[in-house]
């Protein structure tokens, strides 16, 4: 365990390789990530103990972009308290590095990485110099957020003052990213620098800084799950306003059209019904008429035959 932890070197980027006495299993991160989860935490522990620190970096390779994509979310929906942040960046990344004595005054290295990496000593013109060495230079430019001027609006939705806290959360987030994406790869020569040979002060500083920023992920992390019910809340919100618009937008202009088609329709339909049955009556009175007069003249035929046969009758009888 204190092997791997104190050569971080030693490493297999994105493989991990489990060696079972005769066998060879080669299995991806990713693998590992989903079944780790399942595991007890005491055993998650003991086995992120085990895992190098390296390793362990780049697990956390898909939380990183993440937690970036949520904080511009919750930015965009006025949840994320810029100043809070930057409090939060400045406390778990530049900490770790650099301190002040005093505000405005120069950055100081902290203590425990200077301890392993001391400055170097040269002779110059017969007197003894010394300087820093040259990674805390390439570290300053990292860790530190660019500088913001006056304060951050975080809720305003103005033009002018929004602006201003977007630029200061790409400041912070350029820190944030700028320190995940470079510190795991600054390596200095394992050994040691002092001059009584001590130790193994390389590889613990190479150990130390990975570390800090392993942590640094992890606090943020925690920092912007907070976010994640309040942003899926919105997000349903924002559906279900964009579904009410289509329904009111094109189902209901669609319904009132359907509306009036089949108004017109029964209309319609009614006009032909009464035609008909105007028709039908008409048809029917015409027909009434018509028996009518053939009954009236079938009875002046049956009169009249009748007077003839009476006559004839008359007639005879003479
Ligand atoms: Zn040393």
């Amino acid at each position: 365990m204190n092997f791997f932890k104190s050569n971080p070197r030693l490493t297999i980027p994105n493989k991990l390789i489990i060696n079972k006495s005769n066998m060879t299993t080669v299995t991806t991160i990713d693998k590992v990530c989903a079944n780790i989860g399942r595991l007890p935490l005491e055993l998650r522990h003991a086995i992120f103990n085990c895992l190098t620190i390296d390793f362990r970096l780049e697990m956390l390779q898909a939380k990183k972009a993440q937690i970036i994509r949520t904080l511009f979310q919750a930015y965009t929906e006025r949840l994320l308290n810029i100043t809070a942040l930057k409090r939060i960046v400045d406390k778990v990344i530049r900490c770790n590095f650099f301190y002040r004595k005093e505000p405005n005054a120069d950055y100081l290295i902290q203590p425990p990485l200077k301890k392993w990496l001391p400055p170097l000593e040269f002779k110059q013109m017969d007197e003894i110099s010394s300087t820093e060495h040259p990674v805390f230079k390439a570290l300053l430019k990292i860790v530190i957020i660019p500088k913001i001027h006056g304060t951050i609006n975080s809720k305003t939705l103005r033009r002018w003052p929004s602006q201003h806290a977007l630029d200061a959360l790409t400041k912070i987030v350029s820190c944030i990213t700028k320190t995940w994406d470079i510190i795991p790869t600054i390596t200095v020569p394992s050994g040691c620098l002092h001059q009584k040979n001590h130790g193994n002060c390389g590889d613990n500083f190479n150990y130390r800084i990975r570390k800090y920023t392993f942590n640094s992920i992890c606090i943020l992390n925690k920092f912007v799950s907070k976010f994640k019910v309040p942003l899926e809340e919105r997000a349903v919100k924002k559906l279900k306003i964009a579904h009410m618009r289509y329904f009111k937008r094109s189902i209901i202009p669609k319904m009132r059209s359907t509306y009036r088609v089949m108004q017109r329709k029964l209309k319609l339909s009614a006009k032909k019904v009464a035609q008909e049955t105007k028709l039908a009556a008409k048809v029917a009175k015409a027909a009434a008429t018509k028996a009518r007069k053939d009954a009236k003249a079938a009875a002046t035929k049956a009169k009249k035959d009748a007077k003839a046969v009476d006559t004839k009758a008359r007639k005879k009888n003479y």
